[in-house]
Formats: structure tokens, C-alpha cells, sequence
């Protein structure tokens, strides 16, 4: 039985992780490069819970959308043209899930994954996490009916975990939703659906890990991994070596370059997104609002109505496009006639931990027998973040737990990028 674990990456995925290794009984050290609270994606995300959403990013059409909106910059799908080897060789996995039977498989899995996700956040309500919780559903909005069907269409899939997308006419969720438009034709609602103030669940699950004696190492960026044979026996951090009997890592986009040092590389890069929050009141919002062609997710928060979208790969760092911005604020006010055309809101970026097929890695490194690895969430690291913890908890304590989560857990398996194409496409 392991006893001290260390968790390298204090996002929502290292948090739930030790969080949830803390009440199985383990000693678990956090270490995380940024000062204080999380500061990344698990923060700047539109913080949806949203199992109606259990769809791969890599789609039939995905790429050959992207590669029509190179040219424009404010498009909510951007591909660099970067002739970086590794950025190449991802783009060219990526497009190879992009067909329907990776996407039907994709969907599955993530259905499956999905099962209990509201009932493991209502858990941590009653662990005793703080944190801000809407539960009053969310609106798809579309301004064709074409696209509302096509939405309906990839949600069935969904009904059999009790997530259901009932469709509305424009006149219909313009009663629910006063402050949608008269260009909004179409739409759905979903009204198991849920969301959060992202940085108040970060915050939350880092004082309930305080709570149950959670050590955090903040400021401190792992640089090496060292081992002896198939056991890793320490990180260095800050250049202090933090030793364990198992170490996670839930470094978000970085745990591709830590798989490397820990003698396997997984092809995890980041995916940027943008948004920013308007606190003017110019609109408010009762549910989650998603704008459909525009691929806005739009969050009623208690303080604020928070904006967030696009999806650009082949940007690793933190910068501001102020074009994509105004991309969304623009889209904001095609849905939204409230919300001012000529806004230049400030915004902030975050980076998603994207896999070419779209699937978490959620499991044990290929080649040590004492590192697990939980990261590539992409578009859905909150909503999945109790759930994975759940598959780490039954890694570490084995028996009948991890036989339960066996079948929900091996499509996520690290193992499936060496399988059968050895590690060029681990490099992907
Ligand atoms: C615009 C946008 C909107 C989104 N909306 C949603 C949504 O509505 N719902 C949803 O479910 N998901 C959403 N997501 C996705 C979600 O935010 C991510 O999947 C999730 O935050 C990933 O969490 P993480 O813990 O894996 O990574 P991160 O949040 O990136 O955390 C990783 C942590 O690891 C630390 N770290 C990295 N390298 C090292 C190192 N070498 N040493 C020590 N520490 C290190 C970092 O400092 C960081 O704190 C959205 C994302 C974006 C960008």
C-alpha cells in the first residue's frame, strides 16, 4: 500500500486528485510552480459542468473548418501555421480522429465517464467544499435551425446517463432567457446541466485539502524526475527533492514535457482559449448560455457574466489576442443585443491540455510502476475533475475499486499511445 503521495500540478485535477487520495488516508504533498492559487486554465475556464457536452474535440470536419478560418482573426478555431515537428506531428494525429467512428468511440467513452459526475460534485457539497453552484440548466442558442439539429443530434447519446437536450424555438427560449435575440431561431435547453465559479472550486477543494493535512508546495516548478529502475523515487522542486512512494502528474499542458523526464513522453499541447468578464450588467442570464455557430460559452456568475471561447492550437504561452477578444464580444453581441457592440473588454487566456483523440489520460505511465498520470481534459477538465480522482483513487487503493472503474477507465489509458505506434506518436 502507498503511503505518501506526490501530486505535481495544483490545477482542479491535482487538487480533486489529492483531495480525494487525502480521504482514502495518504499522506499527499502538492507541488505546483505557481505562487499561490491556481492560476491557469482552472481558473480561467466558463466553469460548465456539462455531461450533455461529452464530445471529443476532434470531430469528422473539425480540421477543415480551421484550415477555411486561417486567414481570420477573430475565428473561434485557429490553427498556427508552426512548423514546429511536435506541433505538426499533433495536428496530424489529431486529423487522423477526426473521422466518425474515433468521434462515435470518443463519445462513448466520455458518456461513460460522465455517469456520476453531478452526483460526485453534490459529494462535495456535503464533504463540506465551498464553493459557488448553479444548478439552473443551460440554453444552447442558434441562429439556424440547421445547427440546433445537428447539436440535437450529438447530444442523444447523452439521454441514456439523464442528460437530455429538449428543443426550443427562438420565442421559446427567448421566455426563458429574455435577453436572447431576435436573430436566435433555434435552441435547446438542458436542464441537468450546471456550473460554477471556477476559481471559488479551486479555492474550495485547496482549503478542504488543507483540512485533511494536504502538504502544498507552492513556487516551486519540477524540473527533473528521478528513478531508479521502473520506480521513480523523487521530484526536484525548486531544486528541494521531494520524495514519495507515488507520484501523479496533473500538470495540465505541461505534463507532456514531465512525461518526458519521467522516461515516457505523452502527447499532450495546448489548446489557448480566451475570455474575459463584464461586470457593466448591460445583460444578465438565469442559465449557462452557449452561442452555437459562435462556440461562446457564456457563465451567469454571482458577481459577474463571465465570456470564454476559441480554440487555437500551436500557442504555448499566456499573450492576449485582442482580435479574438473582440471576436467574442462581437459574437456576444450578435446573441446578445444588450451586450454593447463597441466593448473592448481586458481578457486573460488559458491554456487546455489537449490529447490528438480528445480523451483524457487518466492511469499509470507506460515503463515506472509508480507514477500515474491524470491530465488532457480539454474542453472538459471541471466537469471531469471528481471522476478522475475517483480512477486514481482505485489505482492506488487496487482491489474491487479498481475492478469497478476498470471498464469506464482503459479507453483513457496512457498506455494507448504506445500500444501499436510506438513512441513517435507518443511525441504526436
Ligand atoms: C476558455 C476555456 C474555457 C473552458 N471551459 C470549461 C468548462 O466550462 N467546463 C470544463 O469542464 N472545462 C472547461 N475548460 C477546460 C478546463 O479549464 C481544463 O481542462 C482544466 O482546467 C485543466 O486542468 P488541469 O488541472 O489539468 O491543468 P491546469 O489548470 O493547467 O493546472 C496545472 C497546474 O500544474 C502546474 N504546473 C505545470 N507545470 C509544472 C511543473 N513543472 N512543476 C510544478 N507545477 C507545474 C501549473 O502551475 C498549474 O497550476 C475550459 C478551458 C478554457 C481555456
Amino acid at each position: 500500500m502507498t503511503d505518501n503521495a506526490v501530486i505535481v500540478g495544483a490545477g482542479v485535477i491535482g487538487l480533486a486528485t489529492a483531495h480525494r487520495l487525502a480521504q482514502d488516508g495518504l499522506a499527499v504533498t502538492v507541488v505546483d510552480a505557481q505562487h499561490g492559487a491556481a492560476a491557469g486554465a482552472s481558473v480561467h475556464n466558463a466553469g460548465w459542468i456539462v455531461p450533455i457536452m461529452s464530445t471529443p474535440v476532434p470531430a469528422p470536419g473539425m480540421l477543415g473548418k480551421a484550415l477555411r478560418w486561417m486567414t481570420r482573426r477573430d475565428s473561434p478555431l485557429y490553427v498556427h501555421p508552426s512548423p514546429s515537428p511536435e506541433h505538426v506531428r499533433f495536428m496530424i494525429n489529431m486529423l487522423r480522429h477526426c473521422n466518425p467512428r474515433s468521434f462515435a468511440a470518443g463519445v462513448e467513452a466520455l458518456t461513460s465517464l460522465n455517469e456520476r459526475t453531478l452526483q460526485l460534485f453534490d459529494e462535495y457539497e456535503k464533504d463540506g467544499i465551498r464553493f459557488e453552484h448553479h444548478r439552473t440548466g443551460q440554453l444552447l442558442a442558434f441562429t439556424t435551425r440547421h445547427t440546433m439539429e445537428e447539436y440535437r443530434a450529438a447530444t442523444a447519446p447523452m439521454e441514456r446517463i439523464g442528460h437530455t437536450a429538449v428543443p426550443l424555438t427562438g420565442d421559446e427560449l427567448r421566455d426563458l432567457e429574455p435577453a436572447l435575440g431576435r436573430q436566435v431561431l433555434a435552441g435547446l435547453h438542458c436542464p441537468q446541466e450546471r456550473h460554477v465559479d471556477p476559481a471559488s472550486l479551486v479555492q474550495g477543494l485547496a482549503d478542504r485539502c488543507r483540512a485533511l493535512g494536504v502538504r502544498f508546495l507552492h513556487d516551486r516548478t519540477v524540473t527533473d524526475i528521478r528513478s531508479t529502475g521502473r520506480t521513480v523515487t523523487s521530484v526536484l522542486a525548486g531544486g528541494e527533492e521531494v520524495t514519495g512512494d507515488l507520484f501523479v502528474l496533473t500538470a495540465g499542458v505541461h505534463t507532456g514535457p514531465l512525461s518526458r523526464l519521467a522516461g515516457h513522453p505523452l502527447p499532450i499541447r495546448p489548446g489557448k482559449g480566451y475570455g474575459f468578464d463584464d461586470t457593466s450588467g448591460s445583460v444578465t442570464l438565469r442559465h449557462s448560455v452557449y452561442l452555437g455557430e459562435a462556440k461562446v460559452a457564456v457563465t451567469p456568475l454571482s458577481d459577474r457574466l463571465r465570456f470564454a471561447g476559441t480554440m487555437e492550437f500551436g500557442s504555448s504561452d499566456a499573450t492576449v489576442d485582442p482580435h479574438r477578444l473582440r471576436g467574442i464580444a462581437r459574437s456576444a453581441h450578435t446573441y446578445l443585443p444588450d451586450f454593447p457592440l463597441e466593448s473592448h473588454p481586458r481578457g486573460w487566456t488559458g491554456l487546455r491540455p489537449m490529447t490528438p483523440d480528445g480523451l483524457p489520460v487518466i492511469g499509470p505511465l507506460p515503463g515506472k510502476d509508480n507514477v500515474l498520470v491524470a491530465s488532457g481534459h480539454s474542453m472538459l477538465g471541471v466537469t471531469l475533475a471528481p471522476v478522475t480522482a475517483e480512477i486514481i483513487s482505485a489505482e492506488v487503493v487496487g482491489g474491487q475499486q479498481r475492478a469497478d472503474a476498470a471498464h469506464t477507465a482503459r479507453p483513457f489509458s496512457p498506455q494507448r499511445f504506445t500500444a501499436r505506434r510506438g513512441r513517435a506518436a507518443a511525441d504526436g
